[in-house]
């Protein structure tokens, strides 16, 4: 039987916090065990935002590459590869770009934000990055593209150019479905946990970095005494331990309503839950060399090269690119 295809990446931007463990990573890599998946790490999308920076990129690589091995990806299951080593990859990116407007893009609610987040000028890249990552999707032909919530607009956007491209040229793009995780907050309650906003509780953080940021992490402000009950629902840290499934979460609640449970011991108890979540992926993460690294994604850049070479001969068949002259 034919296995369902996944595709999915991360921009090699900094560690991988919890916020892309529940978010994305999480469902990922429940799915190796029954589908074909295809893990990208999408250094030259990285490079959209980190011009500047492009020579931290490759440390970002080797520490998300190992972030991912330690949060439960398998490479005896699933094909790991970096973007900038599949250049046909590119080539798509170049194709499928006739196929989308630049008010189609400009309208996006995710890059409208992170526009407004990037505090200076967008650069082509920028604007054009849902376009290569649609490529980067419809290269794999997955079925399913498991992404945090935030990516809704960019994986509709890869099945309007897959369908425009079916109508236009031929049925050759599967329409890809999002498999979304839950948004996960900042721990200065903020909207969204991101390496770039500095809110983010790393993977690879230690217990003391973890409790210096669970204890600096805001509390319902309308409880200032020990005393005063709480509403848990307007409290950030609540949030977390919803977010991490922090059990008996009932006697929480009940506690801060009725003033018997305090912020401190309520945050305490917190960072014990982020420990134990962290505590064996820190464990598992030392347990891989950047040898290992090197190995999975020279292995699986082989692999994506030949299944993107085999879509893009179709692609250009289709849009009539394999010149009979040149045959
Ligand atoms: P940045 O690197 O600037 O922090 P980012 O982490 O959102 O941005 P990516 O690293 O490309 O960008 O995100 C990788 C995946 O993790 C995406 O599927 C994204 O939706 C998901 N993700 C990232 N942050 C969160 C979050 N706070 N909650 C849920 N999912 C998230
Ligand atoms: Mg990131």
């Amino acid at each position: 039987m034919m296995q369902d295809i996944v595709m999915t990446g991360d921009r090699p931007t900094g560690p991988m916090h919890v916020g892309h463990y529940f978010g994305a990573l999480k469902k990922r890599f429940e799915m190796q065990d029954d589908c074909r998946c295809f893990f990208m790490v999408a250094d030259y999308q990285a490079l959209s935002t980190h011009a500047d920076r492009s020579s931290e990129i490759e440390a970002n690589v080797i520490g998300m590459v190992r972030d991912y091995l330690a949060a439960g990806f398998d490479p005896e299951k699933a094909v790991c590869f970096l973007q900038s080593q599949v250049p046909q990859l590119t080539e798509l990116t170049v194709i499928l770009s006739n196929l989308v407007t630049l008010s189609r893009l400009l309208r996006n609610p995710t890059t409208k934000q992170e526009m407004a987040d990037l505090n200076r000028q967008s650069s082509f890249a920028f604007v054009g990055y849902p376009v290569s990552q649609a490529a980067d999707i419809l290269m794999m032909r997955p079925r399913y593209v498991p992404v945090g919530p935030d990516q809704r607009p960019h994986i509709e956007l890869a099945r309007e150019i897959a369908q425009r491209f079916n109508n236009q040229f031929g049925e050759l793009f599967p329409i890809p479905e999002g498999v979304y995780g839950e948004q996960f907050g900042g721990t200065d309650g903020g909207g969204k946990m991101s390496t770039s906003l500095g809110n983010a509780i790393n993977l690879c953080d230690d217990p003391e970095t973890i409790e210096r940021k669970v204890d600096a992490m805001q509390t319902d402000p309308a409880r200032v005494r020990r005393n005063d009950p709480g509403t848990p629902e307007r409290c950030p840290v609540h949030g977390f331990h919803k977010g991490i499934g922090t059990d008996s979460l009932n006697q929480i609640e009940d506690g801060c309503r009725s003033a018997t449970f305090g912020c401190v011991e309520c945050k305490r108890k917190l960072t014990t839950g982020f420990d134990a979540l962290i505590e064996p992926i820190g464990e598992r993460r030392s347990r891989y060399t950047d040898e290992d690294v090197r190995d999975i994604l020279q292995h699986g850049g082989a692999i994506a090269r030949i299944t993107a070479q085999r879509t893009l001969e179709a692609v250009k068949d289709a849009i009539g690119f394999n010149y009979a002259i040149l045959q």
